[in-house]
């Protein structure tokens, strides 16, 4: 049993981790024929990623970020980590549709997972994905494309097809989301119709601490751009809109949220206003992909453990 752990803690690898710097490095580790698996940001909450031999992390290799000239996609190491990409899309005027709820897990590790936001139209991470490119057992480089035979079964890999090296994303023109929260929507109301609920914007978020039995505490819709397309449906569910700042987690401050109530922020740059939170790590994070404020992108946020640089902060 080795003394390395994933990210909540709960799983200690057995495997020893390896962190090749060069491809050369990280063929040599995977050819030798004993056991490996792949490691991204350890953010699995079970042991998929372990293994008796060799987890190899590739977060030393040399990272990759190209946007083609079309301007349409852009290639990324998979080590890289969505908090790495997203800001660096945004500076180029550019956004991926849909992010996970935090940005520190890597991209290769996502895909491979299956990760996915919220919103009944957007896909998840993997269906970004138009080209992956792996090193196998034997070592060899091989490329996917989507439209390929065998490149669906690939992108959500679950580790076990060898390293995801880089991956090409399909991104977008950065966009403008606003959004709304209202409080204890009726659980009878939202179950009685969820397709409704779910798809009453871009992506909606419903928390509970499940306190009440008869209400959630929040319902959080977030829509591209200023329109609220949601309507009366607040209303349906008998919820009634926040009187002022939430955060997803009630009694949480909501200091380090974007704005709400419908404000148009900027889109796609690292910050997503429903994100992810822990009583243990209170604030910690934020989810990566719409409503940040233009202005003000990365403001009145902490830093969490896994996040890539101090320069970079969050916001939810
Ligand atoms: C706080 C928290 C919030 C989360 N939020 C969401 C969410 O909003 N939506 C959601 O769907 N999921 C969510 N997850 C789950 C998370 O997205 C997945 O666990 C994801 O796999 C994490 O990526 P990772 O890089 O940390 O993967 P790891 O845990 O390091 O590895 C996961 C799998 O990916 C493989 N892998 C990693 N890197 C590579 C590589 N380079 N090549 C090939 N295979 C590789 C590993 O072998 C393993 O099988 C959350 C998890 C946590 C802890």
């Amino acid at each position: 049993m080795g003394e390395e752990r994933n990210w909540a803690g709960n799983v200690r690898y057995r495997g020893a981790v390896a962190h090749p710097a060069t491809l050369d490095e990280a063929r040599a580790l995977i050819t030798t024929g004993s056991p490996v698996r792949m490691l991204g940001t350890r953010h699995c909450f079970n042991d998929i990623a372990d293994t008796t031999g060799t987890l190899i992390a590739l977060d030393q290799l040399p990272s990759v970020f190209e946007v083609t000239p079309e301007r349409d996609a852009v290639r990324v190491s998979g080590a890289l980590r969505y908090g790495d990409i997203a800001p660096r899309l945004e500076a180029e005027g550019l956004a991926l549709a849909n992010l996970a709820s935090l940005p520190h897990i890597s991209v290769a590790g996502a895909v491979s997972t299956g990760t996915h936001g919220s919103g009944d139209a957007i896909g998840s991470l993997a269906s970004a994905v138009r080209e992956l490119t792996l090193l196998t057992a034997s070592g060899e480089l091989l490329t996917l494309r989507r439209g390929e035979p065998r490149f669906a079964g690939a992108v959500v890999g679950l580790g076990a097809l060898g390293a995801v090296l880089e991956l090409v994303l399909d991104v977008e023109p950065t966009y403008q989301v606003a959004q709304r929260v209202f409080d204890r929507p009726r659980w009878d109301e939202i179950l009685g119709d969820l397709d409704a609920v779910t798809s009453a914007g871009t992506s909606v978020s419903i928390f509970t601490t499940w306190q009440r039995t008869d209400s959630a505490d929040q319902l959080w819709i977030k829509q591209r751009g200023a329109a609220d397309l949601a309507g009366d449906l607040p209303a349906r569910l008998g919820s009634v809109a926040a009187d002022a700042k939430r955060h997803p987690i009630l009694g949480v401050d909501a200091v380090a949220c974007t704005d709400q109530g419908g404000v148009p922020g900027c889109g796609i740059s690292g910050c997503r206003t429903s994100g992810w939170s822990s009583p243990r790590r209170p604030v910690s994070s934020c989810r990566a992909s719409t409503s940040c404020r233009a202005a003000t992108p990365w403001r009145h946020c902490r830093r969490s453990a896994g996040w890539p640089t101090a320069s970079h902060r969050c916001c939810w």
